[in-house]
């Protein structure tokens, strides 16, 4: 099977969050099929639709030839590796990994929705994905930097 691009939404907001998402891109390189071509800066920001510390985000992008689903089952080994708990929705969490982008596909499972299904509504996504990639077109939808210039109000920092 030829390499697929796909790009990978970190987040985390407990703990030594920024130590964290450093960890995790480590842990994303040394995947099976597959490496880590580019990511973005570290961001901040505040939690959407949740309570809690700020965020840190970024974006990575990845050449794989996982398959989608087992992209997604070794995010969450990543996930659990780092010690989430999901104990209720949008709870402050360790690590959150969203598969956003594979290629330009789009994909409908019980398990797997691409692309992500809110990432165009959120400017910690879209300011990271356009860092790396300043062309990038989310199928469905359209260029992610039209949706991020109508999120002026979510306010993401760059931080590193
Ligand atoms: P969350 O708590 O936001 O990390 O959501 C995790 C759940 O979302 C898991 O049950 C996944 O199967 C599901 N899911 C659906 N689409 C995606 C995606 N593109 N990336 C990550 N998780 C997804």
């Amino acid at each position: 099977m030829p390499g697929m691009i796909a790009y990978i939404g970190l987040g985390a907001n407990l703990g030594q969050a920024q130590v964290t998402l450093m960890a995790a891109l480590a842990a994303l390189a040394q995947l099976p099929d597959t490496s880590l071509i580019a990511h973005s800066s570290l961001y901040a920001s505040a939690p959407v639709d949740a309570t809690g510390e700020d965020y840190v985000n970024a974006v990575a992008q990845l050449h794989t030839q996982l398959a989608p689903e087992a992209l997604l089952d070794s995010l969450q080994t990543i996930e659990l590796q780092f010690g989430r708990v999901r104990s209720y929705q949008n709870a402050p969490r360790t690590l959150d990994l969203d598969l956003l982008l594979y290629d330009q596909q789009i994909i409908h499972t019980p398990r797997l929705q691409i692309p992500h299904p809110r990432m165009h509504q959120r400017a910690f996504v879209l300011l990271p994905l356009l860092e790396i990639t300043a062309d990038s077109v989310i199928p469905g939808h359209g260029s992610a930097s039209a949706f991020l210039s109508a999120l002026q109000t979510q306010v993401v920092r760059k931080i590193s």
